[in-house]
């Protein structure tokens, strides 16, 4: 092991998710060879994002302040909410410029093996916004992985019945692929060709 901070170092980054022993290594490594303010400014970023940052309180997107850009802008359409698995997916669907409507951020997607239930993500929270928002579209736009696609037939059965049209993204995605691995076009031709899911 090496001097106590140098190896604190190493044990944090080895935590972040996509970076194994080896690369921690190496980022510590060029952290420690880097100018002090270059490594000073990564410190205060990592600082101010957690002070500054707090879920938008209507759709839980990220937000500075109780609600976030999309939410405080009084110009996008209550009527049309677009439901995503993490801000990942809202800002993919932003830059397709093809969506006027709010969003939903369900803060994860249905996963068993992980724990994580529909009690765990913001579904309660989705359901009561339809009628408070007066919601007349809920567009499902989740990753084409198997996490997704539960999420989504759950949802489709949870909506049923409320007076909402439920659509999807058409297909045509990169099958498991994250919603913001899909560029800009693509994904802004599936939106403009979702289909409707049926609702009983
Ligand atoms: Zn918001």
């Amino acid at each position: 092991v090496y001097e106590g901070p140098v190896q604190d170092l190493i044990d944090e980054l080895a935590r972040l998710p996509g970076i194994g022993p080896k690369g921690a290594q190496r980022i510590a490594f060029h952290l420690l060879a880097a100018d002090e303010i270059d490594a000073r400014r990564l410190g205060e970023v990592i600082t101010r994002v957690k002070q500054a940052i707090t879920p938008c309180r209507r759709c839980f997107n990220f937000a500075q302040g109780d609600f976030c850009r999309i939410c405080a802008d009084d110009r996008r359409d209550p009527a049309q909410l677009c439901v995503v698995e993490d801000p990942r997916g809202v800002v993919a669907i932003e830059r397709t410029r093809e969506y006027r409507g709010r969003y939903h951020v369900l803060g994860g997607a249905i996963s068993p093996l992980d724990g994580i239930g529909p009690d765990s993500l913001h579904i309660e929270e989705l359901l009561a916004r339809l009628g408070d928002e007066g919601v007349t579209e809920v567009i499902l736009a989740l990753n084409s992985s198997h996490e997704g696609e539960a999420t989504a037939s759950y949802l489709q059965d949870r909506l049923a019945g409320r007076g909402v049209r439920v659509t999807r993204l058409a297909s045509g995605l990169p099958v498991g692929g994250d919603l913001d691995y899909a560029d800009e076009l693509t994904l802004g031709r599936a939106l403009l060709g979702r289909r409707d899911l049926a609702t009983g």
